[in-house]
This record gives C-alpha cells, structure tokens and sequence, in this order.
C-alpha cells in the first residue's frame, strides 16, 4: 500500500512512521535535497513538493 503526501515547497525534511499506529514502523527523516520527492523505504508513502508556480 502506497499513499502520497504533498508538501510546501520551502519544506527541507519530512518524517514518516507509517502513519497507523499498528502499521507503523520507527520514525524516519528524509531530506529533500535537490529532489521534488523522496519515498519512504518503510512504507513506500512518497512525499512531493509542492509546485510553487501554477
Ligand atoms: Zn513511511
């Protein structure tokens, strides 16, 4: 199961822990970096940025 989340654009770092608590796993930090999106080793959830122009 994969779920996306969006973030602002002037986000740097996102965390994930799986989100459900019995589905859960620890507490992870990903850095944006150069990237417009990483994903979660864990769960697969992808966090993306946000575009800043429309
Ligand atoms: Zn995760």
């Amino acid at each position: 199961m994969s779920d996306q989340v969006t973030v602002d654009a002037d986000i740097e770092t996102v965390s994930c822990s799986g989100g459900a608590d019995d589905l859960g796993h620890p507490t992870v930090y990903y850095n944006f970096g150069e990237k417009l999106e990483v994903v979660c080793g864990y769960c697969g959830k992808k966090f993306i940025k946000k575009d800043n122009h429309e």
